[in-house]
Formats: structure tokens, C-alpha cells, sequence
């Protein structure tokens, strides 16, 4: 089999790349070891803890916040295995659209573990037999898989990773967390609306080591008062498993008895048995595969991209570097900007950041001026009852242009858009600050922050 491009993963890197590719002209194959299309991101990432965590705070609203709204849905009950097959259903529809993609853009799909033999030459092996493909390119878009701490032994059922996070058959008791990340904080916000007790155990003296510390600070108290319980600055040595619970050992302290714990301690590039070894690429310290600017290997004729190439383990910054990718192979010229990746934490409220925190202007001696606005000022918040948290701007103190938005609040997922798209633009506070925002959006938070670089908030 010949193809222009062979790409070896169909998660948010890989199959966006592929249709990217397809679009340009080439004739393109995607390899893929799972049945189902869409990566970590669809099967056990993105989706699927969205899907539970809009489900939970649903569940949690009805349970305290209806009766406000004078809403009265009499007894309450909890249907678990419906709530995950919702999600189950989500996840299936979602990868059967991929594949009709790949059908309207004439992909072809091959199933099975890929290993790349020598420059060129791909074999896919699914079980029974093994297909050699020719390629004149390869595109690794392999991802990542959570990893673990020296001292656990992941057994798939009390001690597991996001991946049975999403599944357990029945609400813990008791779920201990062991990582105070994004995926951390996101799975055990849902389990613990849901009812269960949760305790996050943090190494680092902080929750959301990447987020702006003012605004996870923030978001911690808020957390506690939802029933989240923290232990920060402390080092899990092991998990002894009992017959019906589990004991999480900490250096300098009590261990602690659960009876589930989450291990989300962050996630591992998947390189092994790729091949690497036949084309002469070497993994870099972490095990992530080091490419340029223009996402090549040191092996000609071979790029990787996505989770595996590290920086931010994000699906839209894997999808834009799918899209560079295709464009540079096949015109020359593709973008990425780096500097405007948003990211977010879906907890409640939630958390989203563009460009750079407070800290890091600091630390690079970078002068700059802040703007802040409270959701509890902005009519809209006030409306859905859900008014913690702020809109923080940060402007480079001489040019005005923005450098950092971080939102603590309401949609903050959503939000972020906005001042991604103005980032990308160059855009100054002030222009930000005489755009018309729709009255009464949550957007007029991020106006009226910027306003406040300036000192001229209108309402508050
Ligand atoms: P992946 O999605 O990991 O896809 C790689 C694919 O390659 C996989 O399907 C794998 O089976 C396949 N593969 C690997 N090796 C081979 C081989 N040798 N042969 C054939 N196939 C192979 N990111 C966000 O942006 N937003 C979120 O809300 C978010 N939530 C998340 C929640 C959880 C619980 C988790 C775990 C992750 C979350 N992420 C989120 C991260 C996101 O899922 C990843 O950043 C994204 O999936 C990376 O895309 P990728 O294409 O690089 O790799």
C-alpha cells in the first residue's frame, strides 16, 4: 500500500491532521490501535469527564440549588448507571462522526498497533496478521497514558487512574486523589457532587502548579467550601490494598484509609514498540520525541506531534498542530502561536488562563499593569446565581498589549476565547475595553477587567 502520509494515532493530533491533509490533496492513511477513532481526548479524556462533570452539576443544582430558584423536583435520587451510559452514548456518537470524516474525506483507516520498520515502511499489526504500508511520509501522533508514582501499583479497580475515574460502578465512600491537577480536580469534583468524601493529596504547597497562584488560591477556598479536602506539601510513598479498602501511606504523617484512589499524578508519552529505534529517533529525558518548528524529527521524512512531543497535554493544541502540520508539509507555511494556547479546568466554577501569569511577567522583569472584575458586579453572574471568582487582565505596563487573562467563574471556558482571539490580534486592554459586549453576558466581565487596567471600571 502506497500513501503520501501515514499517520500513526487518530486522537485530536491525528485525525485532524489526516483531514487537514486529505483537504490539501494527499492521499492519506491513519492508523489506530483502539476500535473507536478520537484518541485519549474521546474515549477516556475530554469527553467523557465533560459529560459526567455537566451530569454531576446537574445533580448537585438540583439538590441545592433549585429550591432557591423555586423549583421542586420532589426526592431526589441518583441513577449511576444511566448517568454513564449517558456519557458511554456521547462518546460513541462523537466517534462514529470521525469516521464518517475520514469516509467524506477519503482516509483510509487501518486498525491495529503501527510500528514504523525502517524510513518509509509502517507494518500495522491487528492480531491476526500484519499489512507492510509504504509511506513517503509519517506522522506520529501517538499521545500519551497516565503515568504513576514509584510505590504504586495501579491494579485498574481501587487504585486507578482518570480512566476508571470515569467509570466506578458505584459513588467511593472515601476517594483520595493523589495529584491536585486539572484532571485531578476535575474527577474528584464530580464524585464528590455526587456524593462521595474526597480528599486531594498535593506534593507542591499549591493546587494547579501551571495556573496564576492569586486565581488558584481562589479557586481553592472555593473548592473547600464545596467539601473538597486538601492536604498540600505532602509525599505519597505507597498504596497498601486491603481486602475491602486502601491505605495511602504519606512521608511525615498518617496514612489515609479510602476506599478508591485516583492516581493523577500527571502523563507519559507513548513510544514504546513504535520503532523509533529503526529511523535513529532518540526520546528526549522525559520520553517526549523532539521535533523543529515545523514538527520534524531527526529522522527525515518523519514528524511527530500532539501529547507525544510534549509542552501543553492539550487536544486543541494537538488539533492546531495537526492543521501546521499539513500545511507546512504540503504549502510551506503553517501557524502556531504558542503564546495564545487557552487553557482550562472544567470544575465549577471554572478556571481558564491565556498567555502569561502574574508570576511569570515577574520573573522575566516584565512591567505591566492590572486590571480585575468581580462576577459578583456582573448582572448575568448574578442572574445564574453563580458569582465567585474574577476576570483578571494583565497589560504590558508601556504598550497596553495584552499579556495574560486569567478567569476564575462562570464559562471562564468559554470566555477565554475572547481574549485568545484579541491576543492573536496584538490587542491593548484599551482595545478590548472599547469593544461593545452584549448586556447582560458574562462577557461584559472581561470589558469591564479590562477597563480596570485603566482604572475606570463602570460597574464596580
Ligand atoms: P491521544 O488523544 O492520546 O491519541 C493518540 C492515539 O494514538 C490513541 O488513540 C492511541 O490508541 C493511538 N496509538 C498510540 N500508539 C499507537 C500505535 N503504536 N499504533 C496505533 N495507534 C497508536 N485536553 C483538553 O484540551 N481539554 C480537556 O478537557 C481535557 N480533558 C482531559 C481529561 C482526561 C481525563 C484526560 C486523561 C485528558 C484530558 N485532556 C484534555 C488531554 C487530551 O485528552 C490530550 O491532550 C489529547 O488527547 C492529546 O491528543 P493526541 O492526538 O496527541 O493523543
Amino acid at each position: 500500500m502506497n500513501h503520501d502520509l501515514v499517520i500513526i494515532g487518530a486522537g485530536p493530533g491525528g485525525y485532524i491532521a489526516a483531514i487537514r491533509a486529505a483537504q490539501l490533496g494527499l492521499n492519506v492513511a491513519c492508523i489506530e490501535k483502539e476500535r473507536m477513532l478520537g484518541g485519549t481526548c474521546l474515549r477516556v479524556g475530554c469527553i467523557p469527564s465533560k459529560a459526567l462533570l455537566e451530569s454531576s452539576e446537574l445533580y448537585r443544582e438540583a439538590e441545592h440549588t433549585f429550591k432557591d430558584r423555586g423549583i421542586n423536583v420532589g426526592d431526589l435520587e441518583l441513577d449511576l448507571e444511566k448517568m454513564l451510559s449517558q456519557k458511554d452514548r456521547t462518546v460513541k456518537t462523537m466517534g462514529g462522526g470521525i469516521d464518517s470524516l475520514f469516509k467524506k474525506n477519503k482516509i483510509t483507516r487501518y486498525s491495529g498497533h503501527a510500528t514504523i520498520t525502517a524510513p518509509g515502511k509502517v507494518v500495522v499489526d491487528d492480531g491476526n496478521e500484519q499489512t507492510e504500508l509504504d509511506a513517503k511520509n509519517i506522522l506520529i501522533a501517538t499521545g500519551s497514558e497516565p503515568s504513576t508514582l514509584p510505590g504504586i501499583e495501579l491494579d485498574g479497580d481501587k487504585v486507578g487512574t482518570s480512566t476508571e475515574a470515569l467509570a466506578y460502578d458505584e459513588v467511593p465512600k472515601h476517594l483520595v486523589v493523589i495529584g491536585g491537577g486539572v484532571i485531578g480536580l476535575e474527577l474528584g469534583a464530580v464524585w464528590n457532587r455526587l456524593g462521595a468524601k474526597v480528599t486531594v493529596l498535593e506534593y507542591l504547597d499549591r493546587i494547579l502548579p501551571t495556573t496564576d497562584t492569586e486565581i488558584a488560591k481562589e479557586a481553592q477556598k472555593i473548592f473547600e467550601k464545596q467539601g473538597l479536602e486538601f492536604q498540600l506539601g505532602c509525599r505519597v510513598t505507597g498504596v497498601k490494598v486491603n481486602k475491602k479498602t486502601c491505605d495511602v501511606e504519606i512521608a511525615d504523617s498518617k496514612s489515609i484509609r479510602c476506599d478508591r484512589v485516583l492516581v493523577a499524578v500527571g502523563r507519559r508519552p507513548n513510544t514504546e514498540n513504535l520503532g523509533l529505534e529503526n529511523v535513529g529517533i532518540e526520546v528526549d529525558q522525559r520520553g517526549f520525541i523532539p521535533v523543529n518548528a515545523h514538527f520534524e524529527t531527526s529522522a527525515k521524512g518523519v514528524y511527530a506531534i500532539g501529547d507525544v512531543i510534549g509542552g501543553a497535554m492539550l487536544a486543541h493544541k494537538a488539533e492546531d498542530e495537526g492543521v501546521a502540520f499539513a500545511e507546512y508539509l504540503v504549502t510551506g507555511y503553517g501557524h502556531i502561536n504558542y503564546d495564545t494556547i487557552p487553557s482550562v479546568a472544567y470544575t465549577n466554577p471554572e478556571i481558564a488562563a491565556v498567555g502569561k501569569t502574574e508570576e511569570q511577567l515577574k520573573e522575566a522583569g516584565i512591567e505591566y499593569r492590572k486590571g480585575s472584575f468581580p462576577f459578583l458586579a456582573n448582572g448575568r453572574a448574578r442572574a445564574m446565581g453563580q458569582t465567585e471568582g474574577r476576570v483578571k487582565m494583565l497589560a504590558d505596563a508601556k504598550t497596553d498589549r495584552v499579556l495574560g487573562v486569567h478567569i476564575l467563574g462562570p464559562r471562564a471556558g468559554d470566555l477565554i476565547a475572547e481574549c485568545a482571539v484579541a491576543m492573536e490580534f496584538g490587542a491593548s486592554s484599551e482595545d478590548i475595553a472599547r469593544c461593545c459586549h452584549a448586556h447582560p453576558t458574562l462577557a461584559e466581565a472581561i470589558k469591564e477587567a479590562a477597563l480596570a487596567v485603566d482604572k475606570r471600571t463602570l460597574n464596580f
